[in-house]
């Protein structure tokens, strides 16, 4: 838990958000400004600031969100979708606790 980090301030319950989906882990949240029609992030509850931080320690963590991708893609009725992980500011990160998005349906 990081306290001056917004995704740890949602998984704790701090700044509210719908979770579309939630276990032990992970929560999944809509994205605030989709950039498709299907717009979900999928954010571990663990604060890991991005993915060059992590470790064979997080590789369960890891695979867990990945899988995690087509079974809700699959919920929304998506036949297909993108993946994305930002990696450091030059790789577009904007929020430094790591999370994967998953978009799908075409452009907004
Ligand atoms: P990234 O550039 O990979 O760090 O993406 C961060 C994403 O988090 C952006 O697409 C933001 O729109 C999204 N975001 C930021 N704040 C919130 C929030 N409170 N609820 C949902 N999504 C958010
Ligand atoms: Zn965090």
């Amino acid at each position: 838990m990081s306290t001056d980090c917004i995704f740890c301030k949602i998984v704790n319950g701090v700044i509210p958000a719908k979770r579309i989906y939630e276990d032990d882990d992970v929560i999944v949240i809509n994205d605030i400004k989709p950039m498709a029609k299907v717009h979900f992030l999928i954010v571990p509850k663990l604060h890991v600031e991005t993915l060059k931080d992590c470790d064979v320690t997080h590789q369960t963590l890891l695979g867990k969100v990945l899988l995690l991708a087509p079974k809700l893609a699959a919920e929304q009725s998506l036949s297909g979708f993108k993946t994305l992980i930002n990696t450091g500011r030059e790789g577009g990160q904007e929020v430094f606790h790591i999370h994967a998005h998953v978009f799908g349906g075409g452009k907004v």
